[in-house]
């Protein structure tokens, strides 16, 4: 008999984990709080998909390089800190990760899934003719400007045969709006790819709409979660209740407010900001992905508009856009690429990374027999969210995973 699951959060991760759920055969109930798909972190983040660079942002040495970061009127980090109990634990628990060798287990098991995810995606371009997304495999160049970080970054490549290391001149051959730009030099990788995340959810809606096995709720949010002897039973949506077989908590970084006993849910909101900047016949865009490594910066380039997204901002839970943070992506933008776009049209925009402190996602069982959990994927969210969604897809469908869950399974956090 055919399982109905439910999943709670119409972001990229609900959206992918109900494509691949109905792939494997499932019926799917999704429920999302806002009237509209992909309107929250979803909505106009980065674009990129960034397959090879999935370095937790928790490292040896990071805690010192934040505070010197914090010094600065410029720094791409920003904590208020909060009479808030769960900002400390998760301030904690980031201090705990920043070790070498943490770092590099957590990275591994980053890249095992982003490697899946970009499998998963191009299956599903070439199988299910998946599309209308801005889709490009542009390739990504990480750009320095500092002689002693870029001489860091060649000496540790997390794929030397996929990374090519240039001068400022190569990068220029290759990317000729940075001809100007004050980069010493950079990590060119050829494979990775740029899209429209919001478009990619829109797309994913409609198939499944298609199918005729996904039921979507809009505009309900879930207040509750029922649950007797280790299994939930039902969802409460306000007043009323609706009965689960299987529920998957999808809900980005609102996720712990649903938490059950028993069950942690380690995560906070890392804010961050995007300037769509619209690109006309007039101007030069950079038609390859490019990161300022020292400034912390991504630029892609998503249809006719230049993705601009930077930030970490540990402030809480407002989401409110920040003026001053976005006057100063917008002054760094203009100075590295100014004839990119009309800057003075960037729609403005500001998103909460749902964000472990170990960087990795939580994906699998729980405890409670039908609860599952798809969260936590921080600023990497569209890059692993096919994979992701897939792993979750053979693990109800009790299959064999694709890779080792080892590092992402929930009862092993
Ligand atoms: C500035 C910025 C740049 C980024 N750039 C990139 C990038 O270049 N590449 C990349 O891979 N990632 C990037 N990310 C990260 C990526 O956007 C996120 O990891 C991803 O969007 C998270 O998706 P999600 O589905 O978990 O969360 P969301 O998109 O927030 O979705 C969660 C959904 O759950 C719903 N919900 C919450 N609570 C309830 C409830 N109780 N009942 C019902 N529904 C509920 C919410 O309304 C929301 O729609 C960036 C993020 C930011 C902020």
């Amino acid at each position: 008999m055919t399982q109905r699951v439910c999943i709670v959060g119409g972001g990229v991760i609900g959206l992918a984990s109900a494509y691949a759920l109905v792939r494997e055969g499932f019926e799917v109930t999704l429920v999302e709080a806002q009237q509209s798909f992909a309107s929250q972190t979803s909505f106009a983040n980065g674009g990129q998909l960034s397959y090879r660079y999935v370095a937790p942002l928790a490292d040896a040495g990071v805690p010192w390089q934040a505070l010197g970061w914090m010094l600065r009127g410029d720094s791409p980090l920003k904590l208020r800190p909060r009479l808030d109990p769960a900002q400390w634990r998760w301030l904690l628990g980031f201090l705990g990760a920043c070790r070498r060798s943490v770092n590099q287990r957590n990275a591994s098991h980053l890249l095992r899934l982003a490697l899946l995810s970009q499998a998963t995606l191009q299956a599903w371009r070439d199988e299910d003719g998946l599309d209308g997304f801005d889709w490009r495999r542009n390739g990504k160049l990480v750009t320095f400007r500092q002689p002693g970080s870029f001489e860091h970054a060649r000496r540790h490549l997390a794929d030397s045969r996929q990374q090519q290391v240039l001068s400022h001149a190569e990068c220029a051959q290759l990317e000729p709006t940075l001809q100007d730009a004050p980069f010493v030099g950079g990590i060119f990788t050829p494979d990775e790819e740029v899209a429209d995340c919001h478009a990619f959810c829109q797309q994913l809606v409609a198939r499944l709409r298609a199918s005729g096995r996904c039921e979507f709720l809009l505009g309900r949010s879930v207040t509750g979660i029922r649950h007797s002897a280790g299994t939930v039973q039902a969802i409460e949506l306000g007043r009323e209740t609706l009965a689960v077989e299987h529920l998957v908590l999808a809900a980005g970084h609102r996720s712990p407010e649903l938490a059950l006993p028993g069950l942690k849910l380690p995560l906070y909101p890392l804010k961050g900001y995007s300037l769509s900047v619209p690109i006309g016949q007039q101007h030069q865009a950079p038609q390859i992905s490019i990161t300022d490594y020292n400034r912390k910066i991504v630029y892609a380039r998503i249809g006719q508009q230049l993705r601009v997204a930077a930030m970490v901002d540990i402030v809480g839970f407002d989401p409110a856009l920040d003026p001053k943070r976005l006057a100063l992506m917008r002054r760094q933008a203009r100075e590295t690429f100014a004839d990119a776009g009309d800057y003075a049209a960037a729609i403005e925009w500001a998103g909460m990374r749902p964000a472990t402190p170990s960087g990795v996602p939580l994906i699998g069982a729980t405890a409670y027999r039908n609860l599952w959990l798809n969260l936590g994927h921080g600023a990497l969210g569209f890059t692993l969210a096919c994979g992701s969604g897939r792993l979750l897809g053979e693990l109800l469908g009790q299959r064999p995973t694709a890779i080792d869950m080892q590092g992402l399974a929930p009862r092993a956090a």
